[in-house]
């Protein structure tokens, strides 16, 4: 041993054990409220029993930067400056960071991040749950390279499968639950190439009833299930080629719902088909009583799960965040991340983590976000007030560019909200900075302020949180691939 480090040492074991410097700050409510955070994670222990349940919640699109917003945005409906509003989600005690890039895409789409929570592996970008080894957009592949899904495994255990979904249920995410497509646009026979070796994204959820893999699908899309020329209950057109998949589920003992009223009314003891707009759902900010809400949905999907007693998978996705984001509009997208952090909330009075293993997670994220030195309780949808030297909330003038203009609290690198769009949306790209007034910019229609001028924004590469509690939930910590996910509910379900 060095003379050197004779000395550190030495000098080490003479420290006191204890500080007894007197601290000033030691009642104030931020250092009092963080000694209950600590005490209370101290409580927390491992949970390493079998998972007779898993229930994954996915909003489509959720970055970290939109989860924020959301927080604010209900913070601020609750009549607060917004910061410190914890949502239920952010109430689960484990959580990590999940990488989102797919085997092709340094940015993904949301089927192979969708497979990924499904199967346990990376793929390409367009494909839903499709190995490698077959070819985007290839009617063979998912004879030869189709993957084995979550679902399958946990039904094999004699265990149900549910899909809730504000988008389509042919929808990547949903999709990624049953079907095993080379392209995720198969939703329909109509979109399919003639003589296709794969069937549609549609007519496999009805093969996944058949074969026992699908007990509960509600969502959006009607026009995949419905043959051209027939309208369902809500108007909406069907667009199939062949056959009408609701007659036949219905043929089988499926219900079929089409609004709230018959969502409500369903018996839960049986299958269920709900399908409630042609396409996606509608907008949470936007969305008619007649239409369930994603709080609706989750409550009747766990009911009717909670009827196995060997358990179930429960994939319940929050569909429109990502919609919203790529038209460049927050408000809608924080309103669905609202309906999105209630359903959580909803769920977690219905099931006990002590065996269901509750995961909540976005597939990827979008290019939101936030700058400017904005002062407490500014409106998130808004434009930014400046930080006021003194007291907590934001001083009344407006932060300003160095063109004299205000901004959006939030932005996006790029969409329809760009700021180069010329004169009433003429694409001669001259455009300059909008001056809007605050009640204009809170607007729910309102484009926060973006760069670069795109018709759709477009997805983020930037990794997303895991947020979970149950059994095994504490693996999901650290900052690991997507696939790792599928890797805890397998380990969660078939732990001895
Ligand atoms: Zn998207």
């Amino acid at each position: 041993m060095s003379v050197r480090l004779a000395t550190l040492i030495s000098a080490a074991l003479a420290l006191p054990a204890f500080a007894e410097v007197p601290i000033a700050q030691k009642d104030s409510k931020w250092y009092t409220d963080a000694e209950a955070v600590i005490a209370a994670r101290e409580a927390i222990a491992p949970n390493t029993k079998r998972a007779k349940n898993v229930i994954l919640f996915v909003a489509d699109g959720n970055s970290l930067s939109t989860q924020y917003a959301t927080r604010i945005w209900m913070g601020q409906k609750a009549g607060g400056l917004g910061d410190d509003f914890v949502l239920p989600q952010e109430k689960l005690p484990f959580v990590g960071l999940s990488k989102t890039y797919t085997s092709n895409g340094q940015t993904p789409d949301s089927a192979p991040t969708a497979s990924a929570l499904n199967t346990g592996i990376k793929s390409r970008n367009g494909t839903v749950n499709i190995d490698d080894a077959g070819d985007f957009d290839s009617c063979d592949a998912a004879a030869t390279a189709g993957l084995t899904t979550f679902a399958e495994i946990v039904t094999d255990m004699g265990k149900s499968v549910g899909i809730v979904s504000t988008a389509r249920l042919t929808h990547a995410t949903p999709a990624a639950v049953f079907a095993k497509s080379a392209q995720r646009d198969w939703e329909d026979d109509s979109e399919l190439p003639p003589d296709c070796a794969q069937k549609d994204i549609a007519a496999q959820m009805v093969d996944a009833a058949d074969a026992g893999i699908i007990d509960l699908a509600l969502g959006g899309g009607s026009r995949g299930f419905f043959p051209n020329g027939i309208t369902d209950e809500n108007g909406a057109a069907g667009r199939r080629l062949d056959r009408n998949l609701v007659e036949e589920l219905k043929a089988k003992g499926w219900q079929y719902a089409w609004n709230r009223e018959t969502t409500l009314a369903a018996d839960t003891t049986k299958p269920i088909l709900g399908l409630y707009g042609e396409s996606h759902m509608n907008y949470e900010a936007d969305r008619p009583e007649t239409e369930p809400s994603l709080t609706d949905l989750t409550e009747v999907a766990i009911k009717s799960m909670q009827g196995n007693e060997n358990g179930y998978y429960l994939m319940i996705e929050g569909g429109r965040v990502d919609h919203a984001n790529h038209a460049g509009n927050m408000a809608r997208a924080v309103t669905d991340g609202e309906a999105f952090a209630l359903a959580i909330e909803k769920a977690l009075t219905m099931v006990d983590t002590e065996e269901t293993l509750v995961i909540v997670t976005a597939d990827h994220g979008h290019g939101l976000e936030f700058n400017g030195y904005c002062g407490r309780g500014t409106p998130i949808t808004g434009l930014c007030y400046d930080v006021a030297d003194n007291g907590n909330e934001h001083a009344e003038t407006f932060a300003q560019g160095l063109d004299g203009k205000p901004f959006t609290v939030a932005g996006y690198m790029n969409g329809p909200g760009s700021v180069m769009v010329g004169e009433e949306g003429a694409n001669d790209w001259t455009g300059t900075r909008k001056v809007p007034t605050q009640e204009e910019a809170t607007h729910i229609d309102y484009l926060q302020d973006a760069l670069v001028p795109l018709p759709s924004e477009s997805h983020s590469a930037v990794d997303v949180p895991i947020m979970a509690a149950g059994p095994w939930a504490h693996l999901l910590g650290g900052v690991v691939e997507q696939n790792v996910i599928f890797h805890v509910m397998l380990k969660a379900v078939s732990t001895e």
